[in-house]
């Protein structure tokens, strides 16, 4: 789980990053329920209180308090048009991987240990040619695997691994920010096709070797 310390508000959930303590589709999962609008980031969702604009259906008594509490929250974000969201992992996480739903999200988890992380991995492995970056040992946790093969002078292995890491916090981002997900195979082409255009951009070492 990452917390996030709002800058402009503009890379972060309203409902499901935790920029307040809390993911607020947690905390008040009534309002999430009524909200037709789940995917707006702080920044869009707080700027002509849209937020409560997409709030929609009967207005029921905890739902008011709820209401009212919420509005607190919004009230006391303040929003720095000048900096970034940082985010910044959280040790003592209680949440989910997204990618797998069934272990705690952390760094280690999320490029390591993860299950679904790991198919990709190998499958990024068999397309490249490339069994240095094959599926990590799962009682890895500290990534060692990654440092030794980004401080060997493998030069295309460590740039696999770099868009691999890449892609799979992307497609992270996808599923907590846009609800949607991509299959394995899907994340592993999408990655080739990524290779390949980092290839023309100029890094050739990435050719596959056949
Ligand atoms: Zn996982």
């Amino acid at each position: 789980m990452t917390e996030v310390t709002i800058g402009n508000g503009r890379a972060t959930s309203f409902w499901s990053d935790n920029w307040s303590g809390e993911p607020l589709r947690k905390r008040w999962p009534l309002l999430y329920e009524v909200s037709r609008r789940k995917n707006r980031t702080v920044a869009d969702a707080i700027n002509g209180d849209h937020w409560l604009m997409d709030l929609r259906g009967r207005i029921s008594l905890p739902l008011l308090a709820d209401f009212v509490a919420l509005r607190q929250v919004v009230l006391d974000c303040d929003i720095d048009p000048d900096s970034e969201d940082s985010f910044r992992w959280k040790s003592d996480n209680q949440y989910f991987c997204p990618l797998c739903r069934c272990n705690l999200e952390t760094p280690a988890h999320l490029f390591a240990e993860c299950p679904w992380a790991r198919q990709v991995w190998e499958r990024t492995a068999l397309l490249f040619h490339c069994p240095a970056i094959g599926a990590p040992d799962g009682d890895d946790r500290a990534l060692s695997w990654a440092v030794t093969t980004l401080e060997a002078s493998d030069k295309r292995a460590a740039s696999l691994i770099i868009l691999v890491a890449w892609e799979i916090w992307r497609e992270r981002n996808r599923r907590v920010f846009c609800n949607k997900e991509l299959t394995v195979s899907g994340l592993s082409h999408l990655i080739a096709d990524e290779a390949y255009s980092w290839v023309l951009a100029g890094a050739r070492h990435l050719v596959r070797r056949e």
